[in-house]
């Protein structure tokens, strides 16, 4: 199988995106639910000590699906002191809004978001924006789940942007094509 195509004066990782997706969903497919859940609370840990995080006031999570380090209580501990934002499905877009527990729906792909009742926030009010990944490298390279939806919000953040994952999901290169946007850190256990 070739590794790439070349499209335009592009080089496109269509092939090599979707082989490292399938594999590294396989591999955390296989970590046991106590594996994960120390995991996470490793990852949390190391979030809570990062200073970026405690300078901000308003702050970008998300709502952790399988395969993902589990957000849910982080949220809902750190909606009490600080302004926690989720990502909503708009389309091909994410917008986002406050999250407040006794508001949340089911969106796009089966995922809680907060429903239309909570307070929409600007991109550039966000102070800190943990960012999930199918894959990461130490570069910040990042894959997602083929949609491209964090290559499109991103550039409209103005904070340090910190991407998570389990370990399993941390490799020596993440292909790379010119629409993708790195993050600055990754935090991983
Ligand atoms: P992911 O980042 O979710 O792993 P990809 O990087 O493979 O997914 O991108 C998926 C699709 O999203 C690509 O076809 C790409 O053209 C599109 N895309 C990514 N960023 C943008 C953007 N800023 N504007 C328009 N389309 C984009
Ligand atoms: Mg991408």
């Amino acid at each position: 199988m070739r590794p790439y195509i070349k499209s335009g004066k592009y080089t496109i990782f269509v092939f090599m995106k979707n082989e490292l997706r399938k594999s590294i969903k396989q591999k955390i497919s296989k970590m046991s639910v106590e594996e994960q859940n120390t995991a996470s609370g490793t990852i949390w840990n190391k979030i809570e000590n990062d200073y970026n995080f405690k300078a901000a006031k308003t702050i970008l999570l998300f709502w952790s699906i399988a395969g993902e380090p589990f957000t849910h209580n982080f949220v809902e501990k750190w909606s009490k002191e600080k302004n926690i934002v989720l990502p909503v499905v708009v389309g091909e877009n994410l917008i986002l809004r406050l999250y407040e527990a006794n508001k949340m729906e089911i969106g796009a792909y089966n995922i809680l978001q907060p429903s239309p009742l909570s307070r929409t926030i600007s991109p550039s009010e966000i102070e800190y924006a943990v960012i999930p990944g199918v894959a990461f490298d130490l570069k910040g390279r990042r894959l997602g789940h083929g949609k491209g939806y964090y290559d499109r919000l991103m550039p409209a953040l103005k904070c340090p942007t910190c991407g998570v994952c389990f370990s399993t999901a941390l490799v020596d290169t993440v292909p790379s094509d010119p629409w993708d946007i790195p993050v600055d850190s990754v935090i991983f256990a």
